[in-house]
């Protein structure tokens, strides 16, 4: 029996996946795209307004900018599987894709876009009051903190745009960071600075947390001191960055210490042939929307010239 064998199949629906899909489609090579059965979109989904993405001088919220370009994609002839992909096997010239039902697909060539996926702190607790207080989205979870005491963790532009999203609800967000200087862009930094709702727990890490059937306050350590205190919180948003989602690669595809995809100087080309990489999955420096949406366009590339050649064989 023969199986079909696609040209292209697109791992993931951030900005990255949803851009190589755009291209790849275009280019008539009618790329079946794994959007994921419950993250579809990607982080951008969790967003609220992205400000400096081009074209938009009034800025978009996130979830629109991500349907738009999922509908661009499906204009152009993409087809889209809302599944998660639950295993891969890459190594030979053709690749095999399997889905969360065991649905076996087969292509010449993978664009791996999966993105990055929020880090924990790493607390016993954290999880066990994880949707009972503890949370990572503040634009799903915001509205359940209504003048309330609540806290944000992190001192990057995540921290401080959650932070600033959700002085809308709470009585007062406590931003508490590691150090005494944020890393977030200057911008959204002032406008913190600036709202009174915002205070700042500096040389401050959480190293507790407690509460029974819902958070009720954390143990804050100051990390010049060592002085531990109990900040009285109903809410706590973790917002410390993002580790590439490379678990499923592990095994084939090159990876760095770190996890993220490693990729051929100035390409999109990973260890294996035919397999090329996109996105935060591959990026430690900028993690961007429009520089994910950059690589993805190269993804698509690359891959274009890749089955030109093949086919030509
Ligand atoms: P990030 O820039 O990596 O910042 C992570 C923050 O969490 C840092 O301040 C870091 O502290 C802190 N941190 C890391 N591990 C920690 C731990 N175990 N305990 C306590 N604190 C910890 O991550 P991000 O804010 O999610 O941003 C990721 C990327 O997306 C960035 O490139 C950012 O510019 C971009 N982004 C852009 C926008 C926008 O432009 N609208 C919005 C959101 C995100 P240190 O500072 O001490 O390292």
């Amino acid at each position: 029996m023969s199986q079909d064998i696609s040209d292209v199949i697109i791992v993931g629906s951030g900005p990255a996946g949803y851009t190589a899909a755009i291209y790849a489609a275009r280019a008539q090579l009618k790329p079946i795209l794994f959007e994921g059965a419950v993250t579809a979109g990607g982080a951008l989904m969790n967003t609220t307004e992205v400000e400096n993405f081009p074209g938009f001088p009034e800025g978009v919220m996130g979830p629109a900018l991500m349907e738009d370009m999922r509908v661009q994609a499906v204009k152009f002839g993409a087809e889209i599987i809302t599944d998660d992909v639950t295993h891969v096997e890459l190594t030979s010239a053709v690749k095999k894709v399997v889905d969360g039902e065991g649905k076996e697909y087969f292509a010449h060539a993978v664009i791996l876009a999966t993105g990055s996926g929020y880090r924990e702190i790493g607390l016993e607790n954290e999880k066990r009051l994880s949707g009972h207080g503890v949370s990572w989205c503040a634009t799903c979870d915001g509205f359940f903190f209504r003048d309330q005491d609540i806290a944000v963790v992190g001192g990057g532009d995540s921290a401080v745009e959650e932070a600033t999203f959700l002085t809308r609800f709470a009585k007062s967000v406590t931003l508490i960071h590691r150090r005494d200087e944020l890393r977030a862009s200057k911008i959204m930094v002032d406008r913190a600075h600036k709202d009174p709702k915002i205070k700042f727990a500096w040389n401050t890490e959480v190293i507790d947390l407690h509460g029974e059937a819902k958070l009720s306050s954390a143990t804050l350590r100051d990390t010049v001191t060592g002085e531990t205190r109990e900040l009285a919180i109903t809410g706590l948003f973790v917002a410390i960055g993002h580790d590439p989602r490379s678990e499923l690669l592990k095994g084939q595809v090159d990876l760095d210490a770190e996890g993220y995809v490693l990729t051929a100087n100035g390409s999109t080309a990973t260890n294996l042939a035919g397999v090329f990489a996109c996105g935060d999955l591959v990026d430690h420096t900028y993690r961007q929307a429009i520089t994910a949406a950059g690589t993805g366009c190269s993804a698509a590339l690359d891959t274009e010239r890749y089955l030109a050649n093949l086919h030509s064989k």
